[in-house]
């Protein structure tokens, strides 16, 4: 009956974006309901996510959450079967975004709202961020850091109180004291206390261990660390190392015992370099890389997420009076060009590009802009895709699950309504998300 109530209300108010919400409960009741039935869904063009070419009239066989097979021409369906026909669309795996922040957006007064927003309305907002970043196209995300309500949010979308992207998360990231996630920078000196490892803030070698274990028992998938200053933090430094080598081995070591990865927000060369020393699993922004450290990751395997589309919208804000703090308008001009630039090095010399962009840091729901600026620095658009696919789903550790739609994966299937390969922005205008087996849009 409420379902019924609401539907109904929302034909009343004639809103667009409403009744699409009310068809997405439809389809989500029909999926359900038909477990035991298989859904054949219709792709015009199949971009599997592996491959360098697409291919043509194909049909995907799902049942239940999984890709059962995929199959040339379009099959016949059984007499239960489900049809969905995408024989106008170019139909992808769901994409993989690797840095992502689902508890806040960019605002003139972030800074002020770490000291007036409590932890239910960073619940609240979050779960906006999670539905809109699904309806992107993104079925998988990981979250580099938050306040630790992001754990609760994985747990909400699992549990399937709120509808969002399959969320790998971090918990609350961990700095030095002073450094780029340290909470209290720039408080007032009562209020900055001194937060230690529990809260994220480390000195040493036994509270970067510490640090580690305290968030994997709160539930974190993986670590996030702060390897140098960032553009962002009410703080001189935007670029300079912010850990001893010795707290870097720590953080690895101890996140290795407890089968956790470790993401690593990197900006100036000297903390890149000994990140990627001490053995971690992704480099983030990248910034000011070098031809040294781009051939150091290539050889130790290290993933590459250059977040472009961070570096350009704060490029673009800091342009806006009185936008950021004073302390941060000079780093944040600079970042663009920056990003873009590291980007193309670590292509050129042969970096494993994974797809991260920051989410949150710009507006959620715009994270396929990312394929139109990796494009812009030199990458083909096949390749590009392949970064939120396959690639993304190596980096995760979960190419046996996802990144590409083969048979035995987990339904995640998204698609746009023109070739990507040739109008890359119809990435940003996605017309059908399926995540899990379940359809969520179309
Ligand atoms: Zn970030």
């Amino acid at each position: 009956m409420e379902i019924l109530a609401s539907v109904s209300i929302r034909a009343v108010a004639m809103n667009k974006k409403l009744i699409a919400g009310s068809w997405l409960l439809a389809l989500v009741c029909l999926t359900t309901a038909a477990f035991s039935q298989k859904t054949l869904i219709y792709c015009g063009t199949l971009i599997d996510g592996k491959s360098d070419s697409p291919f043509r009239e194909m049909t995907l066989v799902v049942e239940g959450n999984k890709i059962v097979s995929v199959d040339k021409g379009y099959s016949k369906p059984g007499a239960k079967d489900v049809v969905i026909d995408l024989k106008n669309k170019t139909v992808m795996p769901g994409w993989i975004d690797l840095h992502v922040h689902l508890e806040s957006e960019t605002s003139r007064d972030g800074a002020v709202k770490r000291y007036t927003q409590n932890e239910a309305d960073i619940a609240f907002q979050s779960t906006v961020y999670a539905r809109k970043t699904l309806m992107a196209g993104f079925t998988t995300v990981r979250d580099l850091g938050g306040s630790g309500v992001n754990v609760s949010l994985r747990n909400a979308v699992n549990q399937g109180i709120v509808v969002g992207p399959r969320i790998f998360t971090a918990g609350k990231s961990i700095a030095s004291t002073g450094g780029h996630a340290d909470p209290t920078n720039a408080a007032r000196k009562d209020l900055m206390g001194d937060p230690g490892p529990k809260e994220g803030v480390i000195n040493g070698a036994d509270d970067a261990r510490k640090a580690v274990r305290q968030r994997y028992k709160e539930g974190a998938d993986l670590i996030k660390i702060t390897a140098t200053g960032g553009v962002l933090s009410i703080a001189r430094d935007g670029s300079g190392p912010q850990f001893t080598m010795e707290e870097l081995n720590a953080i690895v070591e101890t996140a290795r015992d407890y089968g956790l990865q470790v993401a690593v927000h990197a900006i100036g060369a000297e903390g890149t370099k000994r990140a990627v020393l001490a053995g971690v699993t992704t480099i983030e922004h990248g910034s000011l890389i070098t031809e040294e450290i781009a051939d150091l990751m290539k050889k130790n395997g290290t993933y590459f997420c250059a977040t472009i589309t961070a570096g350009e919208s704060i490029s673009e804000l800091a342009k806006l009076q009185g936008y950021y703090h004073p302390l941060v308008v000079p780093k944040a001009l600079q970042i663009g060009p920056q990003d873009k630039a590291a980007f193309a090095l670590a292509y050129k010399r042969g970096v494993k590009v994974a797809f991260g962009t920051d989410a949150g840091v710009y507006p959620h729901g715009e994270n396929a802009r990312e394929f139109g600026y990796m494009m812009d620095a030199g990458m083909p658009a096949m390749e590009t895709i392949k970064t939120a696919t396959m690639t993304s789903a190596m980096a995760l550790g979960m190419a046996d699950k996802i990144g590409s739609l083969e048979a035995g994966k987990l339904a995640d299937v998204v698609a746009v309504d023109e070739d990507p390969l040739k109008n890359i922005k119809t990435m940003l205008k996605v017309t059908f998300v399926m995540k899990d087996g379940v359809v969520y849009k179309q």
